[in-house]
C-alpha cells in the first residue's frame, strides 16, 4: 500500500513547471516497451519484455494510426511514452506525420544519443514542441557528460520552442546520489525533479528517512515561483471525484487501444475505463464527465493538468 501521508505534491510533479497548461487536450501514447538502455529498476521494460509485436503492429497499422490521429478533433499534444520513444524504428517519420497532422510533441526520452540525432528530433519538431524531458539513469550516466550534453539540450530545445527539463526515478539506494546533483543541476540552471517509484503501478512505501530526503529535494531544488505553481493534491485517492480523463486526456497503448487513463490496475479492454481503439476507427471519447471508480490514482499527467475536480 502507498502511504497516503507522502503527497503527491512533494515528489511526483516531474512535469509541473514543464507544461503547456493552455493545452488541454493530451494524448498520453506508450508506443512501445523498447529501450536501447536495460536499467535493472526499470518498471517501463521489464528484462522479459518483448516488444517486437508492439513494433510490427505498429509499422503493418501505421496507415490506420494516421488515420486515427488525422481524425482527432482540435489540437492534440501527444506525449510519447515508452521504452524509449526514439529507439522506434521509423519515429523520426512518425513524428512528421503526427506533426503534419497539426498536433503538438511531447516526449520522454533517456538521453543516451547522439546529440546530431536530438537535433534531427527536434528539427522535425520545431514550433510544434511542448516538453522535451531527459531522463537520469544513474546505472549509466556520470554526471559530468551528462550534464554538459543536458545543457546543449536545454539550448536547443528553447531554441526550438519547447521547454526542457530533466527527471529521475525516486529509487531509495540512490537518494543521496541525486540529491547531490540537485545541486550540479541548480548550478545549470536545469530543471531537475524526481519521480514517486512505482511497482506493477503502486507508489512503493518510503522509510521516514527517505521521504525527509525527498520532501528536502522538493523544497531545495523548485524554485518559489515554480512552488506556487504546484496546486497539487495531497492524495492518490480520488474515487467518486469527477475526472475530465476521457474528454481532454486519454492514454494509448502499443496496439492502439485507448483507456481514459493509465491505470494500470484497470488495464483492460472492454470495462469502464476503456475507450475504443484509435487505428481501427472505433475511439470513442466520453461525451459527459464521468466520476473516478478507482481505489488508487498513479496518473500522473491528470492530476497536474487539473483534470481531476
Ligand atoms: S531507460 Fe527507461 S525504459 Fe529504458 S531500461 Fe531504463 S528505465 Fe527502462
Ligand atoms: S485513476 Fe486518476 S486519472 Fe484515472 S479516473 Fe481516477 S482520478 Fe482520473
Amino acid at each position: 500500500m502507498a502511504d497516503e501521508n507522502f503527497s503527491f505534491s512533494e515528489v511526483d510533479n516531474v512535469y509541473n513547471s514543464f507544461l503547456n497548461p493552455h493545452l488541454k487536450n493530451t494524448l498520453c501514447w506508450y508506443i512501445s516497451g523498447k529501450c536501447n538502455l536495460n536499467c535493472s529498476f526499470c518498471e517501463a521494460k521489464k528484462s522479459d519484455h518483448d516488444s517486437s509485436k508492439e513494433l510490427e503492429y505498429l509499422t503493418k497499422n501505421w496507415i490506420n494510426f494516421r488515420e486515427g490521429f488525422q481524425n482527432l478533433q482540435g489540437r492534440w499534444e501527444i506525449f510519447l511514452l515508452g521504452g524509449e520513444p526514439l529507439s522506434v524504428p521509423g519515429i523520426l517519420d512518425i513524428l512528421r506525420d503526427l506533426v503534419r497532422n497539426g498536433h503538438k510533441i511531447s516526449l520522454a526520452t533517456n538521453l543516451s544519443y547522439s546529440l546530431g540525432y536530438y537535433k534531427k528530433v527536434l528539427n522535425i519538431l520545431d514550433g510544434n514542441l511542448c516538453l522535451f524531458l531527459g531522463t537520469f539513469k544513474p546505472e549509466y550516466y556520470k554526471p559530468e557528460p551528462f550534464l554538459k550534453k543536458a545543457q546543449h539540450i536545454d539550448y536547443l530545445v528553447k531554441r526550438y520552442g519547447g521547454v526542457f527539463g530533466v527527471g529521475a526515478v525516486a529509487e531509495p539506494d540512490y537518494l543521496d546520489y541525486l540529491y547531490t546533483l540537485g545541486f550540479w543541476f541548480r548550478e545549470r540552471n536545469i530543471k531537475f525533479k524526481l519521480q514517486k517509484k512505482r511497482v506493477n503501478n503502486v507508489h512503493i512505501n518510503y522509510n521516514k528517512d527517505q521521504v525527509c530526503k525527498i520532501k528536502e529535494f522538493g523544497r531545495r531544488f523548485s524554485s518559489i515561483e515554480d512552488q506556487k505553481k504546484i496546486r497539487f493534491e495531497e492524495t492518490d485517492l480520488f474515487k467518486g471525484r469527477v475526472c475530465l480523463t476521457g474528454i481532454n486526456y486519454f492514454f494509448m497503448n502499443s496496439f492502439g487501444d485507448c483507456f481514459r487513463c493509465h491505470n494500470l490496475t484497470h488495464y483492460k479492454v472492454n470495462n469502464e475505463n476503456y475507450l475504443g481503439n484509435l487505428p481501427n476507427g472505433t475511439l470513442k471519447l466520453f461525451k459527459k464527465p464521468k466520476t473516478c471508480p478507482h481505489s488508487y490514482c498513479t496518473c500522473v499527467l491528470p492530476k497536474i493538468k487539473g483534470l481531476i475536480l
